[in-house]
Formats: C-alpha cells, structure tokens, sequence
C-alpha cells in the first residue's frame, strides 16, 4: 500500500473539558460502534474536529516558555484526532454496507483533509512548535519535532502572507491539472480493429467474447482486458503494433499542454519554497533526500542489472529465433508476447496448478502462525468483537518476545472477502494510532480475496498468498512501530520512499518451500505442496528480474529528469526515446507518446524511484536472514526490534543502518538478480 506522505496523528486528551464530554458520549476511537446512519457518523467526526480545535487553541494559549508538554503534546492530540477522523471515515467510506453511509463517509473525508491542510499551514502553531527547544537527551521527541518543523517549511508556512497566497493558488492549480491528466487517461479509450485470422492465439473465451461487424471486423478496446491479452498473446505482431500504439495514444494529444502546464505550475511551487527544481522539493523529506541522491541510485542499480538484462534479452531472441527463423531483434510492442511464449516453454508452470494447496481458511492460519514465528507475537482471536460487518475477523496482538511475554500489542481487523459496495482493491491501513501509556494501536485489511461463503474453499493463487503477506507486513509493522510515545510515528508515519521496504522483504520469504509447504496443503487430500512445484514456481517467478529493474529505470529516470529541468523546454517524446534507449534492449517502437499515459507523474511525481530503492533495500534486508532458518534464527528478532519496533522514531535510513551495520548496498540485488532460481533445462516435462 502507499500512504501519502503526510503523518496523520492523534489521541485522547481525556483531560481536556470539552473533549471529556464528547468521550462519554461515543467510543472516541471506533465510530462503527455508534454511528449506524450518516447524521450519526458525521457527529462522531465532528466530535473529533472539535477535540482537534481544542487540542490547536490550547497549544496556541500557552503563555511562558514553550516546552515540548505545553507544545508538542497537544499538537500530536490534534493530530491524533485528525488521524481517528480520517482513518474511520476512510473505513467507512470503503467498507460500510449502505451507499449512504459511504458517501458521507467520502464527505466527511473532505471535510477533515481541509481541517488537516489547515493545521499545516498555521503559522501561530508553526511558529509555536518552532519555539520549542529541541530535547538533547530524547532523540525520537527531537526527531518528531525537527519532522515536523521541516513539513511546515515544505508548505511554505514561514513565508510572508503574499508568497502564501501565491503557494495556495499553485497548489490548487496542480490539483485541478492533476486530475485533469488523470481524467484525460481514464476517459481516454481507442480502438482497434482487427480480422478474425489476426485473433490466432487470443483464448477461446476471449475471442466468443467479441462479435465481429458486419464487415467481419472485430473491435478491440484499449481497455486492460481487451489489450493485455493482446499483447501478451496474439501471434499476429501486426496486431501487437497497432494495439501497442493505440494503447499509448489514449490521452493524446490532450495531455501534452496538461502535463506541461502541470510541471510549470510544480517547477513555480518549488523556486517560490526556495528549490532549484521539483525533484528538490520532493525528495527533501524523503529517505533519498535529494535529486541528485535519486539519481546515484538509478546509476547505481543500472550497473548491477545491466549485463543481466542483456543476457535475458539475448536468451529471449534466441528462442524467439528458433520460433521465427530470421527474426533479428525485438521490439518494445513484441516483448510481452515472447516473453510469456518463452516463460511457458521454459518453466512448464501453470499458476492455477499450484490453487489446492492454498484454500483461504489455511492461508489465514498460515499467514498468522508465520508471523507469530517471526516477530514473537501472538494472535488471540476477539469473540463478539463489535465490528462493521459479520465477515470482519478480530484479533488481539500479543507480544510473545522474551521480557515482554504476554503484553497487549494492539488489534488487528481482517476484513478479507468481497461484497456488494465494498471497496475491491488489496491494502492495510490504520485504524486507532499508538501513543505508549494511553492508546494501543489497532489497524486492519482491505481485501478481496475468495472464500469466505459456506461451500467455498477460496483457492488461491500464489500471487495471492503473497500479495496477502505483503499487506500483512503493513498491519505488524504498524503494531510494533506504534509503541512509543506520540501518534505520529507509527509505522505508517516513515517517510514515503522507505515505507515498502518491510512489506517487500516479507514476500521474498514465501518462497521457501519450508513455509510454503508449513499450510499450503491440498484441501482434499491434505497433501503438502511439492518442493517440485515450489521450484518450478520460483523459476518461473524469478524470470525477467533483470528486466524489470531496468524498466523501473526507465520510468524511475524519466519521472525525475521531466522534474529537474525548465520544464517548458523539454521534448518529451525525445526525453523517452533517449531513456529507452539506455535502460531497454529491446528495439523502441516509432510513434510512441509514453508520457501522455505515465500517471505515476500525478501520484509520485518525481519520486517513482521509491519501487527501485525500496526493492534494493527489502533484498539487502532478506540476505541477513538464514535460508535455512528464516523464522527462527536471531535475526527474525533483530529485525523486528531495529526495524519494526522503531516506528518512524528516527530517519529511515538509520533503521537500515541498525539493522545492517552500514547503508543497504547493490551485492544482494546482485545476487537475487543472477541466482536463487536455476531454470529447468528446456524440454522439462511439467508435473
Ligand atoms: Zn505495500
């Protein structure tokens, strides 16, 4: 999952007089438990902005030196009420069972993000907090202010009244050109023609899908589950071409004067704050911390996956070759079809092979026992737990680790099946944040997995089981990291560029066969999973790494080079070209306009390196661990305490540090690029 940057915090400041009066009339930290109609919901939230209010006036009022009490306190219980805001209007906004409930909890959202932008534009708290002398023996409370002072300064709230003005109207005008990029993408679907024979290789069901016109013509969309087949399966290149080109011209050329106008507006925003250029600003509170930092990085993974992406490439036209005699390279609109033609000839894997060793009942049960081992802890089960929907299942986290045996961690909600009106993406996000000695952290699941109804075993797919680790690292990472004293650094709080570092690690874990064959036994007969197939899934799993890395390159590069120059200047397409031609050896395709469909440009704007950086340092942090071991060697426990139990109480790269002696590097990624999985010799029989 991805968080935006912004720390999100709160608590329960019981002391205060208003607040006391608003605690007992409704549980302050779960608004399902009372709010059972809109008008109910938006008092419950409206219960919190008032506490909020009280929390900012409070601070404001002090008169006398300022002190980390007077001060930082009940700015972190204002941000505790905005974080109890959001995340339970987010919760219902996602998971409440009538439309009416989740509109006003989408209303509700929006009234609380302007209370928050609020907040973090208040010069009085701003200046407040900046009056607090920074703590020399506690260094998570200096780090908590420093943090925060710094996200005031990167909103510009120590800058006179005019030049505020002016970073408000720039920061609505990339809103607004953010959106409209998306929009144009969203909205922008093309079609393709193509003959009945052209359609060779596509799936039967596809193909009944569609009906052809009466001139025989079959119309494909640009939609994904109209072209991902095509490019991934028909044989017909010419029709691979014109989809692939298609598939890029969705949004243009409406969003080249978006885009334009949109990286003008943000390159403003960064000189006004004093930046040389967006990148800057960007990356300034972020684990990279600069353009130039980011643009080591890429130098750095390029070096390493390089030579290996040309050996898969090599490896692919030869089998391309042999395939299509004659054939002298690839190019970018070609890839995916021999890539997939290669992977069935070389590896004989059928992902659905491996789905009755993963019914959903013993998935859980093995996520939950896997992370028991892991990380200490235990999973008690919550009868009669009060949640939003029956489905929802409850668990108290207990801490298992020696000296602290027995202590209550926190709670976990695993909302895990589809229904009507729920929200149907995969993700992990806060409930209630942890202030230590006051409030324990409690966070929950969002997925849709199957299973669930009576007579369904809900077999699942490997991606699955481990897209189901992955968020699972999220919940435990905001458990354990939200121990300490203010709620705005728990887990979720580290900067942006590192926070999928942990959830990373956790999935290169699932594939050992040890603990894949610990629950994935088959439903029927209860057979353990065979190590054969394991093998076989890895190796089919491990092919392409080297190539993905270099297209995170390619996209990583080209989000950070449209950021860090005169953005009226540039040549997109030109730019794209240039960067194709560095990270890809398969052969660019003449007429592309990438940037008009890159919408990663609206959310991670220059910072798309987060999935290079975060891979390199979840595979540097997985080569600490034991193979032979990987739940109860000593470095499961290590991990936890210097990576997991820190929270966001020091900078992101210090926990790297401390848990491996000195700054991630390139020899794992080196290593888990070239090795793990040895292919089987082509002609392998499949099981
Ligand atoms: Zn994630």
């Amino acid at each position: 999952m991805k968080l935006n940057g912004k720390t999100i915090v709160v608590c329960l400041a019981l002391a205060a007089g208003a607040l006391h009066a608003a605690a007992q009339q409704s549980d302050p930290l779960h608004a399902w438990v009372q709010a059972k109609d809109p008008a109910a919901l938006q008092a419950w939230v409206q219960e919190r902005l008032v506490a909020e209010k009280a929390d900012v006036d409070k601070l404001i009022a002090v008169s006398g030196p300022r002190t980390v009490e007077n001060t930082l306190r009940p700015y972190d219980d204002a941000q505790n009420e905005l974080a109890l805001a959001s995340n339970n209007a987010f919760l219902m906004f996602s998971l409440a069972d009538t439309a009416a409930m989740r509109d006003m909890g989408q209303k509700t959202t929006e009234v609380i993000s302007t209370a928050s932008t609020e907040l973090a534009l208040n010069p009085q708290v701003y200046h407040a907090l900046a009056a607090v002398p920074l703590p020399a023996n506690d260094p998570a409370t200096r780090h908590y202010l420093e943090r925060t002072l710094l996200e005031y300064r990167l909103a510009g709230v120590d800058k006179d009244e005019a030049t505020r003005a002016k970073i408000r109207a720039l920061q609505d005008k990339i809103t607004s050109l953010t959106l409209a990029f998306g929009r144009n993408v969203a909205d922008g679907t093309l079609t393709v023609k193509a003959t009945r024979a052209e359609l060779a290789g596509l799936p039967d069901d596809y193909i009944s899908r569609h009906k052809p016109g009466p001139d025989g013509m079959y119309t494909l969309t640009t939609d994904a589950p109209d072209s991902r087949p095509v490019m991934s399966f028909a044989s017909n290149s010419a029709l691979r071409h014109r989809m692939y080109l298609a598939y890029l011209d969705r949004a243009f050329p409406q969003n080249e004067q978006v885009l334009r106008d949109l990286l003008v507006a943000r390159q403003d925003l960064a000189t006004t704050l004093g930046y040389a250029h967006y990148a800057d600003l960007a990356t300034a509170d972020q684990m990279s911390g600069s353009a130039a930092n980011v643009q080591k990085l890429l130098d750095q993974v390029d070096e390493v996956s390089r030579p290996a992406a040309r050996r898969e490439y090599d490896e692919l036209l030869a089998f391309a070759e042999r395939r299509q005699p004659g054939l002298i390279s690839i190019d970018d609109a070609d890839a995916s079809y021999w890539m997939e033609q290669y992977r069935r000839a070389q590896f004989a894997f059928d992902a659905q092979s491996v789905r009755p060793y993963f019914p959903y009942t013993q998935v859980q049960a093995g996520i939950l026992a896997t992370a028991s081992r892991l990380f200490h802890v235990s999973f008690k089960p919550v009868k009669n737990a009060v949640v939003w929907d029956a489905s929802v299942d409850t668990y108290d986290v207990y801490d298992q680790a020696p000296g602290d045996a027995g202590k209550l961690l926190g709670r976990i909600y695993l909302d895990m099946h589809p229904r009507a009106g729920k929200d149907k993406w995969f993700s992990s996000a806060p409930v209630v944040p942890g202030i230590r000695g006051r409030q324990l952290p409690e966070g929950m699941l969002i997925c849709n997995f199957s299973g669930g109804a009576a007579g369904d075993p809900g077999l699942m797919e490997y991606d699955e089981v481990v897209t189901f680790f992955h968020e699972f690292g999220h919940l435990m990472h905001h458990i354990l990291g939200s121990q300490g004293e203010w709620s705005g650094q728990g887990g979720f709080n580290v900067e942006g560029d590192f926070v999928e570092s942990p959830s990373q690690m956790l999935e290169e874990m699932f594939h050992s066969t040890a603990i894949l064959q610990s629950f994935g036994k088959n439903y029927q007969t209860g057979e353990p999973i065979p190590a054969a197939l394991v093998a076989k899934m890895n190796a089919a799993s491990a092919y392409g790494r080297a190539y993905w890395l270099q297209r995170q390159l390619l996209y990583s590069s080209y989000a950070l080079q449209v950021h860090d120059q005169d953005p009226a200047k540039i040549d997109f397409d030109a730019l794209f070209r240039q960067d194709q031609e560095r990270f890809s050896a398969f052969t660019p395709v003449a007429g592309v306009h990438f940037f008009a469909t890159f919408t990663h440009l609206e959310g991670y704007a220059s910072n798309y390196y987060t999935y290079v950086l975060d891979k390199v340092i979840a595979i540097d942090f997985f080569s600490q661990f034991d193979a032979n071991n990987l739940l109860d060697g000593p470095t499961a426990m290590r991990y936890r305490r210097t990576v997991l139990d820190a929270g966001a109480t020091k900078p992101a790269a210090e926990l790297v540090k401390d848990f491996l002696g000195r700054p991630q590097n390139m020899k794992a990624l080196e290593t888990w690029m070239n090795q793990e999985f040895q292919p089987l010799p082509v002609n392998a029989k499949a099981e």
